[in-house]
Formats: structure tokens, C-alpha cells, sequence
């Protein structure tokens, strides 16, 4: 009997935020579109570990060349779909991904090529041994929309050098920026069934995470990274989430405001606070609390805001209506619990859809939404403190440890309660730009993740590690080998004299004695 199956289509579009026009229409990929695509994956694979580092390199030298040639067009994709100035797309995305491709241009091979093991222990000298990096198979990169062009190429670049398939999926809200590195990559020589993109929803991603893969790399909330780690965990599947984050910004009374205060801004407001590494709560010394709201909000006031593709901009529109209800309901629950609105607080209809003016409130305190959840959105909001131990105490008052900032004129100081908050990077006297830092591991501690990305510490993980011994007297028999019984046990409390006594003459007897049990022993 003839059954009619209804095979609902889902869709996803990509929009441009300033304006709310339609830029393209997707088609979700389906599971089995998803599965598809990751056996495609493992096939080609083989070939492409095959291939070696130094090959894989010349691709990547090719892609950089060509994303410089192209670095126009791409800001100009980003800009379009995700909102942020053009020269934000070039600094915070462009500029990144080049860097990335600089870092494993250098130093891929170093990093992956056969690593020596030497031994301490004596009687595993005769072992000559290796540590191989090998490439996982099938990496799932699953990324978000607030960085569409330089997280899923920053990740798919280290993956992909190691020997690796990726298949990824883009937030549904910026696919074309995830398409453009795929067509870069395979302008570039990279094998079409070697990098992937599947574009689709939330279920889409929930088919790549449940799909036969050897890794997934998540970039996104806390709440999807758990349900990732939950399905991963059921098939022991080894995962690198790299989450929210709640960074919070020191600033300590021997600072110099001018330069602290442009931080402050540029660290809150930058792709209209849609940053996993922005300025989420800041801490101001009592001393100068009052004078670094004054300078705050005089220069938000000089912030431009309007569509990225105006030169002038300074501040786009946030990504959807969701995103700008969440900081509505944390502005406004701040405000009602006794906040200080000092600037903005507001949507900005005039300039389009999803504006809202970038925010500044003073006052805050560890009691309102504003201060414990992530914003992700332009609000600053500042709170006084009287001692560095005080600070310290609030900066680590968080689920959250992505990064942090301490602003100091000494630097011993700044470095010193750098080593006490809880984070996976601590910058002095900068903010966020640790991203942009190819060599600097990228990750964080508690609710913000497991894992890093970038450096060496992200190339490490696209890969397995295997250890590999030779033994260089294979005609003699090992001492732990059968043969036990009294002599045996005279062989061994000889042996670990020799290797363990603190006496060097119990050492040499231990030594001679194990020696002498072990010819006479008659092993098997
Ligand atoms: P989400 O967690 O909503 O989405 C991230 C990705 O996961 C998207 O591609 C999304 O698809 C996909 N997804 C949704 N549901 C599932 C599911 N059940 N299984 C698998 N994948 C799924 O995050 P956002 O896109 O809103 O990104 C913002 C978040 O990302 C913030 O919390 C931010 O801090 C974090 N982030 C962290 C960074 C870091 O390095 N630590 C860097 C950048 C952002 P879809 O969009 O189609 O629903």
C-alpha cells in the first residue's frame, strides 16, 4: 500500500539587518542531505591526509592570496548580512582570517610533524619513540552569526591543514559569509568534498552533530553548546565548544582615562556589542568612577550610527528583533532594580529595523540581569569598586570565563590580578584583541567552553594524538616478562632500587642484583 509521506521544507533567509531586505533564500539541508554530505567527506578524506602538510600549505598560501585580492567583496558580503561597518568586517574578520593562514603557513608543519619522546626512565632507553599528529576523519564545524566569515575560516583553516574533512553549518542567519570561504577554499585547490557547507536551521546542525563525524567544533550560546555536548557525549564524540561570555573590564585607580575610556567604548559597542569577547561588565575604581562616566558618555554621544556600508558608520544595527528584545528586557529590568541610565536605552527605528542606541548605565549591581547573563548587545554598564581584592572578587563572581581586562598604568600590577581572575585569557591594557592574535589560544573556562581555538593550542585539536615506540634490541627479553617467582621478586626489588633509590650504592647493587636474577632466572 502506497503511503504519502509529507516532507515539510524548511527554509532560512538571509537578510540584511540595516534594511531588512531579502539577500537569498535557502532551502534547509535535510538529515540525510547532512549525512550525504559527511560520507562524501570521509571518502575524499583519505586523498587529502594523503596529500601531506607541505601541500595542504601551498593551498592555504593560495587562499590567503586570494582572500587579499578579494577582501572588498567579502567585507562587503558580511557587512551586508550581519550588519557591522565594513571596516570592522576588514579588521575583525578579514584581517583575522589572513593572520590565521599567516600563523599556520608558518608553523603548521612544525606543530604536526612527528614529535620525539625521550625517555627518563633507564631501562626504556632502549625505545626509540614518536608522537604522530593525525587528522581526526570528518570535522563538523557548527558556528554562529556574529563572526560568519572568520570563525568558521579560522577553524576550517586549522582543520584542514591537519589532514581533515570539514562539513560545516552556518548560523541561519549568515550563511553567504560560510559560502564565500568555501568558495574561496576551493578557488584556492580544496577538494569540493572536503570542505562543505550545509546550510540549514538549529535541526540542521542537530543532524550534523548527530551524523557520522569524528569531532564537532561548536561556536555559539551555552544553552545549544549543551545540547551539542549532550548528543556528543552519548557516542563519546570529542568536542570543542567555544562559548558565551561575560567579560568584564578592570580599571584600577593609576590609569590615565582618556585612552581607558575609548577602550571601554570601542570594547562594548564594536559590532554593536555582538562580541563573545566584548565589554560586558565594567568595574570602575571610586576614585574615578564619576569622571569615567562623564568621558563615557560624552564620546557615545559622538558615535555614528546607521547602515555598514556607510564609511561613516561607527555602529550598525543588532542582528534580529530576538537579540534586541533580550537587551530591551536586561536594560529594563536594570533600571527597575536602580540602575542609572546615563545614554540610549532605546530602539532607534528611524534607521532601520533592529537599531538600538548604545547604552550606558551606571550604578549596577551583581542583583540585575544586566550583570550575570550575556547582553550581546551595545550596553556598558559600569559599577564603582574600592580595592583591587573588591574587583577581583567581582570579576570571578560569574558562570562565565571567556576573557578579561585589567587597566592599569603598572604593568607588575595589571599582570599580578591578571593570574587571579578566572578566564581563559586576560588582556592588560587592551580589550578583545587577543581574537585578532593568531598565536593566542582562544577559548575559555566554566559555562564559556571547552577546548581552544587558534595558536597552536587549536591546531592541536583537529588532531589525534598517537604515540608510536620502536624497540631497539628486539632479541632480548624484557625483565617484566613471565617468568615470575622468588628470583623474580629479587629481580625486581633490584630493579626499582636501581631506578628509584635516593643512595647511589643501593642504586649500582640494585642494579648488579637485578642484572644477576634476571641471567639466572631462565626466563620464559
Ligand atoms: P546559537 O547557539 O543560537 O547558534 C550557534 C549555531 O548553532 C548556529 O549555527 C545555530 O543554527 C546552531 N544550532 C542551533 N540549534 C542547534 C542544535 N540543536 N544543534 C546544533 N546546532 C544548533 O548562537 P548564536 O548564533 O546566537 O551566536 C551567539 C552566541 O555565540 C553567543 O552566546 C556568543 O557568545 C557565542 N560566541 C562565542 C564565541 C567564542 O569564541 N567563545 C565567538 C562567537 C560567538 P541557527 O543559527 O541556524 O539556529
Amino acid at each position: 500500500m502506497a503511503t504519502d509521506i509529507q516532507v515539510k521544507i524548511r527554509r532560512v533567509i538571509a537578510r540584511n539587518p540595516a534594511t531588512g531586505e531579502t539577500l537569498r533564500e535557502f532551502e534547509c539541508a535535510s538529515a540525510a542531505e547532512v549525512t550525504a554530505a559527511v560520507e562524501r567527506a570521509r571518502a575524499a578524506q583519505p586523498a587529502w591526509a594523503e596529500l601531506g602538510v607541505w601541500a595542504r600549505v601551498d593551498i592555504l598560501r593560495r587562499f590567503q592570496r586570494l582572500l587579499h585580492q578579494n577582501k572588498d567583496e567579502v567585507a562587503c558580503i558580511i557587512t551586508r548580512e550581519n550588519g557591522k561597518p565594513q571596516v570592522e568586517a576588514l579588521l575583525t574578520e578579514v584581517l583575522v582570517v589572513l593572520d590565521a593562514a599567516r600563523f599556520l603557513i608558518e608553523n603548521a608543519h612544525a606543530i604536526l610533524k612527528p614529535e620525539p619522546v625521550p625517555h627518563g626512565n633507564l631501562v626504556m632507553k632502549t625505545k626509540s619513540a614518536r608522537l604522530l599528529r593525525e587528522p581526526y576523519g570528518v570535522i563538523g564545524i557548527i558556528s554562529p552569526w556574529n563572526y560568519p566569515f572568520s570563525t568558521p575560516a579560522t577553524e576550517g583553516l586549522a582543520a584542514l591543514v591537519a589532514g581533515n574533512a570539514v562539513v560545516m553549518k552556518p548560523s541561519e542567519f549568515t550563511p553567504l559569509a560560510a559560502l564565500e570561504v568555501g568558495r574561496l577554499l576551493h578557488e584556492a585547490g580544496v577538494p569540493h568534498d572536503i570542505f562543505q557547507v550545509v546550510v540549514g536551521d538549529g535541526l540542521t546542525g542537530a543532524a550534523l552533530t548527530e551524523a557520522s563525524i569524528d569531532k564537532i567544533v561548536f561556536t555559539g550560546s551555552v544553552r545549544t553548546g549543551k545540547r551539542v555536548a549532550e548528543t556528543a557525549a552519548t557516542k563519546l564524540l570529542p568536542v570543542l565548544l567555544e562559548l558565551g561570555g561575560k567579560d568584564p573590564m578592570l580599571v584600577l585607580d593609576d590609569v590615565e582615562l582618556e585612552a581607558v575610556t575609548s577602550a571601554a567604548l570601542w570594547g562594548a559597542f564594536m559590532n554593536a556589542g555582538q562580541t563573545c569577547l566584548s565589554v560586558e561588565r565594567c568595574y570602575v575604581h571610586r576614585s574615578l568612577y564619576e569622571k569615567f562616566l562623564a568621558a563615557v558618555v560624552e564620546k557615545t554621544g559622538k558615535l555614528r550610527l546607521g547602515n555598514g556600508m556607510d564609511p561613516e558608520t561607527d555602529v550598525g544595527p543588532m542582528i534580529h528583533e530576538q537579540q534586541l528584545r533580550v537587551v530591551e528586557a536586561q536594560v529594563a529590568d536594570a533600571i527597575a532594580r536602580g540602575a542609572r541610565l546615563l545614554y540610549g536605552g532605546r530602539r532607534l527605528p528611524e534607521l532601520g529595523p533592529t537599531f538600538y542606541a548604545p547604552t550606558v548605565l551606571a550604578d549596577v549591581t551583581h542583583g540585575m540581569l544586566i550583570m550575570r547573563e550575556e547582553t550581546f548587545g551595545p550596553v556598558l554598564p559600569v559599577m564603582p569598586f574600592a580595592t583591587d581584592d573588591e574587583a577581583l572578587r567581582l570579576a570571578n563572581d560569574s558562570e562565565f570565563g571567556l576573557a578579561a581586562s585589567v587597566w592599569t598604568s603598572h604593568r607588575r600590577r595589571g599582570e599580578a590580578l591578571a593570574r587571579r581572575i578566572q578566564a581563559g585569557t586576560v588582556m592588560v591594557n587592551d580589550v578583545i584583541s587577543c581574537y585578532g592574535i593568531s598565536e593566542a589560544p582562544h577559548g575559555g573556562v566554566k559555562l564559556s567552553g571547552l577546548g581552544r581555538a587558534h595558536g597552536r593550542l587549536g591546531l592541536e585539536e583537529m588532531v589525534r594524538v598517537k604515540y608510536v615506540d620502536s624497540d631497539l634490541l628486539p632479541r632480548i627479553r624484557k625483565v617484566w616478562w613471565y617468568g615470575y617467582g622468588e628470583k623474580f621478586a629479587r629481580q625486581m626489588d633490584g630493579f626499582l632500587d636501581l631506578l628509584f633509590s635516593r643512595n647511589w650504592t643501593r642504586r649500582i647493587s640494585g642494579g648488579l642484583r637485578s642484572l644477576r636474577a634476571y641471567f639466572r632466572s631462565g626466563r620464559l
